[in-house]
C-alpha cells in the first residue's frame, strides 16, 4: 500500500479512504489534535494545564504533542500528573516509564498515591476481600477522579489534558445510552466545564476524535509509552461487550465510530438542556465533612467507600481479637 507521495503507507484509514506514510501520518495527526484544541478552546492564554500521565501509549502521546506545539510559549505551565493506585506488577511498572517520558521532554511530574493520600492500596482491597462485592473499578474511578482534581487545583491547574480518544469516547456514548445515565452523558465532550463548582478542575480531551489506533501508532512512531499488562482487575464486562460491538461495527462499516460521535455532538445540547432542568431538583453542593471536597450530600463518594472498607478492616480486627 502507498501514500499519494509514492512512499510506502503505515496506515490505512478506511473511514478516509486513503494510505498514509509514516511523514504524512504524523503531519496529519498532529494537525487534526491542534485543529481540536483550537476550535474547542481546549488551550487558552495563561493556562497552567496539567497532563493526567499513566506511562502508557495515550497519555504518552498527549504529552509528546502537547510539548512539541504548546511546550514553548512563554504564558503557558505545563507539568504532568500521576497517580499510583498500588496495583503491583501493574502501575509500578508504568511509573517507571512516565518518568522517563516526562525528563525527556523536561516537564515536571507529581506522583500521588492511594496508599498515602487514603491509608490504603487497590491491592490492599482487593486481595483482603474488603470490596464488598463491588468491582475494584468503581473503588479505583472514585478515588482517581478525586485525588486529580484536589491535587491539580492544589497545583494551581487550570485544565487537566486527559488521553481519551475516540474509542474511548463512543464506548462512554453507548454504554451512558444503554444505562440511561444522563448526568455521564450531559458531562462528556471535549471539554468539561466548571459551572456547578469552583473546585472542579475542567478536562479537556484532545484526542477525542482520533481512532486509538492512531494515537497508539503515534505513540509507536515517537517510541513514547510502553504496551503493559492489563489492569487485573480490570472486570468491566459490559465495556468490553460495548468495545468488541463498536469495533466490529467499524470492520462491516468504517465511519460507525467518527458518526457515532458526530451525531452525539448534535443531541448534546438537548441532553444537557434535559440535565439541566433534573439538576433543579438537585440538593445543592456542600463541603464533605470528612476531606472538604465539594459533594452532593454530608459525606463525599471518596470519603463513603473509605470509610466502608476502614468498619471492615476495624470489624476484622476485633473478630480477630
Ligand atoms: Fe483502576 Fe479499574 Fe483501571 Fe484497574 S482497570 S486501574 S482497577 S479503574
Amino acid at each position: 500500500m502507498q501514500c499519494e507521495c509514492g512512499n510506502r503507507a503505515v496506515l490505512y484509514r478506511p473511514y478516509e479512504g486513503r494510505a498514509l506514510c509514516q511523514k504524512h501520518f504524523l503531519k496529519s495527526f498532529e494537525k487534526k489534535v491542534r485543529e481540536n484544541i483550537r476550535k474547542y478552546n481546549l488551550i487558552e492564554h495563561n493556562d497552567t494545564l496539567a497532563i493526567g500521565l499513566s506511562g502508557g501509549k495515550d497519555s504518552g502521546a498527549l504529552l509528546h504533542v502537547i510539548n512539541k506545539y504548546y511546550g514553548n510559549r512563554p504564558d503557558l505551565d505545563i507539568f504532568a500528573i500521576l497517580i499510583d493506585e498500588g496495583i503491583h506488577g501493574y502501575r509500578d511498572n508504568s511509573i517507571e516509564d512516565a518518568k522517563a517520558q516526562c525528563e525527556a521532554v523536561n516537564v515536571p511530574l507529581h506522583i500521588y498515591s492511594y496508599n498515602d493520600q487514603n491509608e490504603i492500596t487497590m491491592d490492599q482491597i482487593m486481595q483482603e476481600g474488603r470490596n464488598e462485592g463491588l468491582s475494584a473499578c468503581h473503588f479505583c474511578g472514585v478515588f482517581r477522579r478525586d485525588l486529580l482534581n484536589k491535587f491539580t487545583r492544589e497545583l494551581g491547574a487550570t485544565k487537566i489534558a486527559v488521553g481519551h480518544n475516540l474509542d474511548d469516547e463512543v464506548q462512554a456514548i453507548l454504554m451512558n445510552y444503554l444505562k440511561g445515565d444522563l448526568s455521564k452523558l450531559a458531562r462528556l465532550g471535549f471539554k468539561s466545564d466548571n459551572t456547578v463548582s469552583a473546585s472542579f478542575v475542567p478536562r479537556i480531551k484532545p484526542f477525542r476524535s482520533i481512532p486509538e489506533r492512531e494515537v497508539g501508532l503515534y505513540a509507536v512512531l515517537n517510541n513514547v509509552g510502553a504496551d503493559f499488562e492489563e489492569c487485573p482487575y480490570a472486570a468491566d464486562a459490559f465495556r468490553f461487550e460495548i468495545r468488541d460491538f463498536l469495533n466490529e461495527m467499524e470492520d462491516k462499516h468504517p465511519t460507525t465510530k467518527h458518526s457515532l460521535l458526530s451525531m452525539f455532538g448534535k443531541l448534546q445540547p438537548f441532553i444537557e438542556e434535559a440535565y439541566a432542568a433534573e439538576e433543579t431538583d438537585r440538593p445543592a453542593l456542600q463541603n464533605c465533612n470528612q476531606c472538604g471536597e465539594p459533594c452532593t450530600g454530608e459525606v463525599c463518594r471518596r470519603c463513603e467507600l473509605l470509610l466502608r472498607v476502614k468498619n471492615q478492616q476495624v470489624q476484622e480486627h476485633t473478630s480477630a481479637d
